[in-house]
């Protein structure tokens, strides 16, 4: 096992490993802090967050800086302004031994005047955002063209942030004879001509394999039903107690009334997302890192550089528009060594995604069932049993002992475990004895398919809306082809039922309609589609619009949907989602 004395550190830098308690060095230190130390060269070094990269580039930042010269040797440039000040904070740490060392975060949403002044003062190592940089660059604020490294770190997410072109600006500043580090979780096409055009015979250096996420992460999907979608959340929170999670959603909206909800449902929640002021945003993350939140709902933007150990979940509560995202979701947890779960919730109509997903990440996802509440139940009491069974003694209750005692004197062990225990139980049983299993069955990748297929690469739905609505079969077509986006002869078959109908569409655009349709509300009232169970005939084996169906489907599909409980809150999706788009289709009179 190879020590931070044998990767050639200095007694200073090693003091501070010592001081911030690093046993040994992680993999990508091992591999890259001799080869940076010892060698004027370029890296290409592929490493998910978490894996102790900031340590890989700073000792030997730290160490190769000549401390007699004033000038900016070394650029960091980071995709977000967490993550440049989590790598400012890091070279203090890791220069705590060495006073003569400055460093200076520069990034957006802060002054750049105070900044300016802080590089006047003098920085060694600027750490900036590629936007603020460029734009002091323009202001004459910085001088980097002595700089002797520069290190793109989270290359990926830098370009995936479109940065590449104030990348590539900022390289043009900075002088041919530097050595360039480039780290990236993954290698997509982009980050390869960054290191193509400005790298020379750069070492490459691999955790784990290219574009693979970490080892130590399991990845699981649920599926369910689109509309049972939060109800899967708070089971699967509620199945792991101890639960410490970055739940992803795709839009500002989602995100923040997911997150409402969770706080109503009496979690320990909070949103994450671009509507946030800069002072929000980090009162958020303060409480997050604190654990004060359990449960933070976020954007893909919003969360990115957040770099917080100990994330036991990630959930996918609905999955990213790029599936490339994916990796980077589920790489906020398993970090710094730990093992952590990324779960993913669908609807059945998105389970083909998964398989694309596992392609990228070269591992596959298990599929689990959503448990059932009396699951929960077991679980949730199991758990308090031991915690109770390590809990230390508090002997301030011994003065209490003798009347707790003459309280209790009738009642039997078993009595007491049942009566205490009852406390917190009874709360989780008389919320879940009633639940129903709320997921949907598809049996294998085959299956669906083969299901697929049958119905000839076309899906026909069910949906609450119908005659009584002011629908006629055209009236429909043409509001599920404007809502969903579609072209003129994507949506088909629409059959106007009283209350209900049918419809169409090609599998591929499935996706469309489940996302459309999730918290949809017309005219006050919550919007259900379903994938109907009457097999379609495909889209042009004729068929008409007349539907024969079993009348217990229809009367038994109505009244389940329409007196669905709404799980104890006062949250009505529907009311707020109805909120925009009834306006849009009052006008049409429907
Ligand atoms: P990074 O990948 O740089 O974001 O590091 C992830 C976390 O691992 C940070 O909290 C570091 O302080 C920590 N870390 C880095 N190197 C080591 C090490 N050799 N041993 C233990 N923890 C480390």
């Amino acid at each position: 096992m190879t020590t931070f004395q044998e990767l050639g550190l200095n007694e200073a830098l090693l003091k501070a490993v010592a001081d911030l308690g690093f046993e040994k060095p992680s993999e990508i230190q091992d591999k890259a802090i001799p080869v940076l130390l010892s060698d004027d060269t370029d890296i290409v070094a592929l490493a998910q967050t978490g894996t102790g990269k900031t340590a890989a580039f700073g000792f030997p930042l730290i160490q190769k800086t000549d401390f007699n010269n004033r000038q900016t040797q070394g650029l960091i440039l980071s995709p977000t302004r967490e993550l440049c000040m989590q790598i400012a904070n890091e070279l203090k740490l890791y220069a705590k031994h060495i006073p003569e060392f400055k460093s200076v975060a520069i990034y957006g949403g802060a002054s750049i005047s105070d900044q300016a002044a802080q590089v006047r003062r003098g920085a060694h190592v600027i750490v900036a955002t590629p936007g603020r940089m460029q734009d002091m660059i323009n202001r004459k604020m910085v001088d980097i063209s002595n700089i002797r490294y520069c290190i793109l770190d989270e290359a990926d997410e830098m370009l995936n942030m479109g940065f590449y072109e104030d990348i590539t600006n900022i390289l043009s500043f900075t002088p041919e004879n530097k050595n360039t580090w480039l780290f990236s979780a993954t290698m997509p096409q982009e980050v390869s001509t960054i290191a193509k055009r400005f790298m020379k015979n750069p070492v490459e250096i691999t955790i784990g394999s290219k574009n693979t996420s970490a080892k130590n992460i399991e990845h699981e999907f649920y599926v369910i039903q689109g509309r049972d979608r939060y109800i899967a959340l708070k089971r699967l929170a509620d199945v792991n107690p101890d639960i410490f999670s970055l739940v992803f959603c795709r839009t500002k909206r989602d995100t923040q009334q997911v997150a409402e909800k969770l706080i109503e449902d009496g979690y320990s929640a909070a949103a994450l997302h671009g509507d946030l002021s800069q002072s929000q945003r980090d009162t958020v993350m303060k409480s997050f890192r604190g654990k004060q939140i359990q449960m933070l709902v976020a954007t893909d933007v919003a969360a990115r550089g957040i770099d917080v150990d100990d994330i036991t979940h990630v959930i996918n509560y609905q999955l990213p528009d790029e599936i490339e995202t994916y990796t980077h979701r589920s790489g906020r947890t398993g970090r710094a060594g730990k093992s952590g779960v990324s779960m993913v919730i669908i609807a059945k109509s998105e389970v083909r995604k998964i398989k694309s997903i596992e392609r990228i990440i070269k591992q596959t996802f298990k599929q689990k069932d959503i448990p059932t509440g009396i699951e929960i139940c077991e679980v949730q009491l199991l758990h308090l049993a031991n915690k109770i069974k390590q809990t230390h003694i508090n002997h301030e209750i011994d003065r209490y002992l003798p009347t707790l005692q003459d309280l209790f004197v009738d009642d039997s062990k078993d009595e007491l475990i049942k009566k205490f225990f009852s406390v917190e139980f009874t709360r989780f049983f008389d919320y879940y004895k009633k639940s129903k299993d709320i997921n949907t069955q598809v049996a294998t990748f085959k299956d669906f398919g083969d299901s697929e297929s049958r119905s000839g690469g076309s899906v026909r739905y069910f949906i609450n809306l119908g005659d009584r609505d002011g629908f006629d079969w055209m009236q429909l077509k043409d509001f599920l082809r404007e809502s969903l986006e579609l072209g003129r002869d994507d949506v088909y078959k629409v059959d106007v039922k009283d209350s209900f109908s049918f419809f169409n569409v090609d599998a591929s655009h499935a996706d469309k309609v489940t996302t459309f349709f999730e918290n949809f509300a017309f005219k006050g009232r919550r919007v259900h589609i379903e994938l109907s169970q009457n097999e379609s005939k495909g889209r042009f084996s004729g068929g008409g619009r007349g539907e024969s169906r079993g009348k217990g489907f229809s009367e038994g599909r109505r009244s389940k949907d329409f007196k669905k409980p709404s799980f104890g809150n006062n949250f009505d999706p529907a009311k707020k989602k109805d909120f925009g788009k009834k306006e849009k289709w009052s006008k049409k009179k429907y």
